[in-house]
């Protein structure tokens, strides 16, 4: 990376075409139309909160610097910002006038031309960086794991945003990425994250490509439609639709791509679905079942595996398959087949119990761990069930 100083260039140089789009909280062009301020690859800007953004004006009106800023050359006489679109976008917006400040009587003040006119001449620092070599474009993606942009470092997606930018990603982040999409509320009961940070479009890219965004997004990177992207989002939203009668918050954040591959082509009744979530919901408050989350899916397996709730109640296969297999081997022995009446020396020593007869046990307690799985399964007689207590 060729990176080259500039000192000559001003406040005034940068605001020069600025133009702010407060619909999409972005700054998107600067310098007389040479600088892109928001590359696609770019976070959104997050400083519009009267704080950063007031900060940062500050500092330049009390004429401390603002930090180095980086531009990528990408062209002759073309820039993007790599580093710095917080900085810029914000005394854009006050030397545009679409920022006020606060003095420190908490008055707020509006750019003004005749008292503020030595601010357009502030130089910034700058640096000019262009990838070279063979592959400048690897170059630009270590770059980016390096940099933190607005102090915070970028997270799995934005830097698969920054390597993998272009039309595809351009699209994929005006659906996804875009806070005042009308979806985007409905979208939120089940995608859990800020979706300024990528978190939506993060899981969309997961959910369609099962896991593998970055090949993905490398395979479509030039991509003009995200059609693809879109279905599959729209699926399994209109999928968790039509399964689950009503919301609950549990349901934010689960794996709704997987569980819609593992469970979308069996068929269901809704109202029976939702009746069941909301009797084992009842059963978590009663603490039968310690995890709530797993409960939706769950009921979309049939209720056959419980170890997703880590309930107390084994199911009737699992009791079957343990009386069986301890009956026969109680016959064989000639012994009960309650391993506790077995080792007693009372008449039912001996006793072989209906099947009815018997209650399952956890050999490991579940209040301590035990599963209730096959392998942590006994059958008991009713009594020393009972007896026993703690399940
Ligand atoms: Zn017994």
């Amino acid at each position: 990376m060729k990176a080259t100083l500039r000192t000559d260039i001003t406040v005034g140089d940068i605001c020069k075409g600025f133009y702010y789009n407060t619909l999409e909280g972005k700054g998107v062009n600067g310098w007389g139309g040479k600088l892109v301020i928001q590359p696609e690859y770019q976070r959104n800007y997050i400083y519009a909160n009267n704080k950063d953004d007031v900060a940062v004006v500050n500092s330049l009106l009390k004429k401390y610097p603002i930090g180095l800023i980086y531009f990528l050359k990408v062209a002759e006489d073309r820039y993007e910002v790599l580093d710095g679109q917080q900085r810029i976008t914000s005394f854009g917006r006050f030397v545009t006038g679409q920022l006020d400040i606060l003095d420190e009587h908490g008055m707020p003040h509006k750019f003004d031309p005749a008292h503020h006119a030595w601010l357009l001449d502030r130089p910034l620092t700058i640096y000019i960086c262009e990838g070279e070599g063979d592959d400048p474009e690897a170059e630009i993606k270590s770059w980016f794991k390096t940099i933190n942009i607005a102090g915070k470092p970028l997270n799995e997606q934005e830097l698969l945003n920054a390597t993998y930018s272009g039309p595809f990603i351009t699209e994929a982040k005006a659906v996804f990425s875009n806070s005042s999409n009308n979806n985007m509320q409905k979208w939120q009961r089940f995608v859990a994250g800020d979706p300024k940070r990528q978190a939506v479009l993060a899981e969309a890219l997961n959910w369609v490509s099962k896991g593998r965004a970055a090949e993905y997004l490398k395979a479509h990177r030039y991509d003009t439609s995200i059609t693809e992207l879109r279905n599959c989002f729209d699926s399994v939203i209109a999928w968790i639709d039509s399964v689950f009668k009503d919301v609950k918050d549990e349901m934010c954040g689960l794996e709704w791509g997987r569980l819609y591959e593992q469970y979308h082509a069996t068929p269901c009744d809704p109202d029976k679905v939702w009746e069941r979530v909301e009797a084992l919901f009842a059963d978590a408050d009663d603490k039968k079942i310690h995890n709530r989350r797993n409960i939706f899916e769950y009921v979309l397996g049939g209720e056959k595996d419980p170890m997703l709730l880590k309930v107390r109640i084994f199911p009737p296969e699992i009791a079957r398959k343990a009386y069986k297999i301890q009956t026969d081997d109680a016959k064989r022995k000639g012994v009960s087949n309650c391993p506790l009446c077995a080792v007693g020396h009372a008449a039912n020593a001996s006793r072989i119990y209906g099947l009815k007869e018997m209650e399952a046990d956890h050999v490991t307690a579940w209040s301590k761990g035990g599963d209730t799985s096959a392998a942590n399964c006994q059958m008991l007689c009713r009594a020393h069930n009972r007896a026993k207590g703690n399940c």
